[in-house]
C-alpha cells in the first residue's frame, strides 16, 4: 500500500519534471528571438523572418503539448465525457488512410489500408478515437525506415461485439526491456535523440482513450523486425464503462 502511494507521489513528481521540461524549452527560445526583434540583434528582413518563424514554430510546439497534458488529464480525471456516436470502423479507417497518405508518401514509407469484408457500426466518440489511431499510426510512420510498410487492419472480432484496429509496421521494433513501459506518460525509449517532436503522451492518451470506451490497447514487438500495435473496443458501451453520456451540443 505504502509502496503503491510512494510510486504515484514519484510519478507526480516526474510528470511535473517532464511537463517542466518540455515547457521550458520553447520558451526560452520564444524569449530569446523575440527579445532579438525587439533590440534590434536580428537586423534585416531575412533574419527577422527567420526568427518569426521560430516563434511560431515554437507557439505550436507549446500549443500542442498544452492540450495533449490537458486532454490527459481530462481522461485520467474521468472528467472528459465522450461524445459518442454511431461510426462504422472502415469509414472511419478509410479517412485516415487518406489524411495520413500524404505524410507516408513523403517518408517513402507504403500504408496499406485492410477494410473489413463487411461495414463495422461501433459506438464511440469519433474525434478521440481519430486522435488515438493517428498518434498509432504518427509512431509507426516515425518508427519505420524507407522502404517499409505500415498496414492499418479493421476487423470484427467475437461475432461483432468488438471491434479491432490493428497497426503493423516493419520498423524498428521496441525492445523487451522497454516494452512495458511505452504507454507510461513521458516515456520515450530514446529520449537522447533530442530532435524528435514526441512528448511521450502519445501511447499514454491511446490507452486512455481505449480505456475510456471500456475497451483496451496493446502491443507485440519485435526488435528489428517491426511492431503490432492494436486498439480493442466493445462495439456498443457497456453498462458500466467509463463514458459521459452522449452530448451532441459540441
Ligand atoms: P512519443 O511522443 O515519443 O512518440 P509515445 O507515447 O507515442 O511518445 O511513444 C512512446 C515511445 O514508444 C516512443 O518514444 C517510441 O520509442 C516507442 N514507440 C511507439 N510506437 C513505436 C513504434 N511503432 N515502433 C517503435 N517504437 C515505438
Amino acid at each position: 500500500m505504502a509502496d503503491r502511494a510512494q510510486q504515484s507521489q514519484q510519478a507526480q513528481r516526474d510528470f511535473i519534471a517532464n511537463v517542466s521540461h518540455d515547457l521550458k524549452t520553447p520558451l526560452t527560445s520564444i524569449q530569446g528571438y523575440s527579445q532579438a526583434l525587439l533590440d534590434g540583434t536580428a537586423a534585416g528582413a531575412a533574419v527577422q523572418q527567420r526568427a518569426a518563424l521560430i516563434i511560431s514554430q515554437e507557439a505550436q510546439r507549446l500549443t500542442y503539448l498544452v492540450e495533449e497534458v490537458i486532454d490527459l488529464a481530462r481522461l485520467e480525471n474521468g472528467g472528459l465525457h465522450l461524445h459518442l456516436e454511431p461510426v462504422d470502423a472502415n469509414e472511419l479507417g478509410a479517412e485516415l488512410v487518406d489524411s495520413s497518405l500524404p505524410r507516408y508518401e513523403a517518408s517513402g514509407v507504403t500504408l496499406t489500408w485492410r477494410p473489413a469484408p463487411e461495414p463495422v457500426p461501433l459506438l464511440a466518440d469519433a474525434a478521440r478515437l481519430r486522435r488515438a489511431l493517428t498518434n498509432l499510426l504518427d509512431n509507426a510512420l516515425e518508427h519505420t525506415p524507407s522502404p517499409g510498410e505500415v498496414t492499418l487492419t479493421v476487423e470484427a472480432t467475437e461475432l461483432g461485439a468488438q471491434v479491432q484496429f490493428t497497426i503493423t509496421d516493419t520498423g524498428a521494433g521496441i525492445p523487451a526491456e522497454e516494452i512495458g513501459r511505452i504507454w507510461e506518460r513521458f516515456y520515450r525509449v530514446d529520449r537522447a535523440r533530442t530532435e524528435r517532436r514526441g512528448s511521450g503522451l502519445g501511447l499514454a492518451i491511446v490507452k486512455e482513450i481505449g480505456e475510456a470506451h471500456g475497451g483496451e490497447a496493446g502491443v507485440t514487438s519485435v526488435v528489428g523486425q517491426g511492431s503490432r500495435f492494436w486498439l480493442k473496443l466493445p462495439a456498443k458501451v457497456e453498462n458500466g464503462a467509463k463514458v459521459g453520456v452522449a452530448d451532441h451540443t459540441r
